[in-house]
């Protein structure tokens, strides 16, 4: 598929995305202030959650699909022996604090 048409299908994706979970919220919020006995808690507490969760799982897709996360990986530093992230295929990877102060 073309890049173009690509990233037309992404931004669809993510803003039906946004659309459905954000409709699910303040749909179980308006449900839940209606005051029907049962119905409102049965029906708007279970939407009101699940649209809160889609809209953190939305958020987080967008923001690993932003800093490109899964173009790196976590390697111990070689100084230093912490956990640091270096790009895929890299095996060595001096921590940004090691790098400081061999600067
Ligand atoms: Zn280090």
């Amino acid at each position: 598929m073309r890049e173009p048409m690509r990233y037309t299908m992404r931004m669809m994706r993510a803003t039906a995305r946004y659309t459905i979970s954000l409709l699910l919220f303040a749909g179980g919020v308006w449900t839940f202030t209606l005051r029907i006995p049962v119905w409102s808690l049965l029906l708007g507490v279970p939407a009101i959650q699940v649209g809160i969760m889609l809209l953190i799982v939305s958020f987080d897709q967008a923001a690993e699909r932003t800093a490109g996360l899964k173009q790196y990986h976590i390697v111990s530093c070689e100084v230093c022996g912490n956990p640091t992230a270096a790009p895929i295929g890299e095996t060595h990877e001096k921590c940004p604090d090691c790098r400081a102060k061999t600067r």
